[in-house]
């Protein structure tokens, strides 16, 4: 049995190898084209930001800041944490960088690595990717659905056709202490029959009651009274209209009173997308439980972390959680092709010539393969017929004392000699044919 190795990557945390990078550039090349039609701009947050910022800006009675922050303390006695969302970070530098002063809506995008310290499990990491947008200084519901709209388009552009749109409002200051006021009502005097979390959960959010995916929470969650019945005339509004504007665009919904979202900031729209689900049970089920997506608006997050009274809205795409989806539908996206030339060399003179060859192709944009490890020309002539190589290059000890270099027709096994500095543009001219 093969040892283990002294070191391996910490739990929850994964290696992205090369086979798996198509996926990660697939993903984020379809993210930023869209999100550019869409007038998008990128921005970078660093990973680092001060603990309060998400203490304060997810929430305090969230799991992520109760329980899943990587949190450290620098020599100079800084409190930082890993960020384990986008959205704090990019609020904060629309603060910090006044850019209420630009022309409103601020549209936002971000791509990168988030922590949390969750149980490791499928679809569950503690490292993970998400591609995040951010509309800032908009609080009509056109934009709210325009976002769903943008990450259907990305997901149906990534071959993952009919993803499910859940929706909900969770409602606004004004209509949701009263609601919350109904939930402990209701919930209390059922207190003895809910999972222990939520019995917590019950002092300090009761809202994430209803997202509890206990079996025997659930029955009293199904007669629990829903916000629906009791939003406020402007969130109802609001809502009506995000409804309205999806049935315009004819993207389909599901109304989900029990959708609530595990972030405090939230106030009306709270939205998740999952994956049109397959037929075979077990992967049914992982993604039925994983969303693709997750967001909603915030309109009291800006001014939470020291801006002005400024609406926004904005969702997140767990990348891995998108591969996962892709490699259960059995997507296949094309592969890049393979270089259609391979240089072979034999000697260390042929070897010093190689080096200012192979740049002189790449300045003409060719893709040359080559393998510098193996001497032996059998050996790489059997590697240029591996990767499908249309020509062969051969730079013996006689051709690199003489100048010259054979080219090899690997489909007709036909060769020829020509001068060295000739190489580039012989090979140029017979690609193009
Ligand atoms: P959230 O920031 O919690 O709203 O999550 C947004 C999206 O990120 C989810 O819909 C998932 O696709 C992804 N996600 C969240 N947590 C994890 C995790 N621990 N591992 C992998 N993906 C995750």
């Amino acid at each position: 049995m093969a040892r283990k190795p002294k070191f391996q990557k910490p739990a929850g945390m994964h290696d992205i190898l090369p086979g798996e990078q198509k996926y990660f550039q697939k993903i984020y090349n379809v993210c930023e084209n869209i999100s550019n039609f869409y007038g998008f701009k990128r921005i970078d947050t660093p990973i680092l930001e001060e603990t309060e910022l998400f203490s304060k800006g997810t929430g305090l009675t969230t799991d992520i800041v109760q329980k899943q922050m990587y949190n450290l303390k620098t020599k100079g006695g800084d409190y930082l944490t890993l960020r384990p969302e986008f959205t704090p970070g990019v609020i904060r530098a629309y603060i910090e960088h006044g850019m209420k002063n630009l022309s409103q809506p601020v549209k936002l995008y971000s791509m990168g690595p988030v922590f949390r310290y969750e149980k490791a499990q499928a679809g569950r990491y503690r490292q993970f990717h998400q591609f995040n947008l951010e509309v800032i200084g908009e609080g009509s519901p056109m934009i709210d659905t325009q976002i769903i709209q943008i990450f259907y388009n990305i997901l149906t552009e990534l071959k993952l056709k009919n993803p499910i749109i859940e929706i909900n409002s969770i409602g606004d200051s004004q209509c949701r202490p009263y609601y919350k006021k109904l939930l402990v009502n209701y919930f209390k005097s059922r207190e003895s029959a809910l999972c222990v979390d939520c019995r917590r959960r019950l002092r300090e959010n009761p809202l994430r009651i209803l997202d509890c995916k206990e079996e025997k929470c659930q029955r009293i969650i199904s007669q629990a009274p829903q916000i629906i019945d009791h939003l406020c005339e402007e969130c109802h509004h609001h809502f009506k209209s995000v409804l309205e504007f999806l049935d315009e665009i004819e993207l389909p919904y599901h109304l989900n009173p029990y959708l609530v979202r595990g972030l405090d900031y939230y106030t009306k729209t709270a939205f998740e997308i999952f994956s049109e689900l397959p037929q075979k049970t077990e992967e049914k089920e992982f993604l039925a439980k994983n969303a693709l997506v997750g967001g909603g608006r915030y309109d009291n997050l800006v001014k939470l972390l020291g801006g002005d009274d400024i609406k926004a809205a904005g969702a997140a795409m767990g990348v891995e959680r998108v591969i996962e989806a892709i490699k259960i539908k059995g997507i296949k996206f094309p592969k890049s092709p393979n270089p259609s030339v391979f240089l072979a060399q034999l000697g260390n003179l042929a070897k010093r010539k190689t080096l200012k060859l192979l740049d002189e192709f790449r300045k003409a944009k060719i893709q040359v393969a080559e393998s510098f490890g193996k001497d032996s020309l059998k050996a790489q002539l059997k590697l240029a017929d591996k990767i499908g190589a249309r020509y062969t290059l051969i730079l013996g000890q006689k051709e690199a004392l003489e100048g010259t270099i054979i080219i090899r027709d690997m489909k007709f096994g036909k060769q020829d000699t020509l001068k060295l500095e000739k190489a580039v543009k012989e090979v140029k001219k017979r690609l193009k044919k």
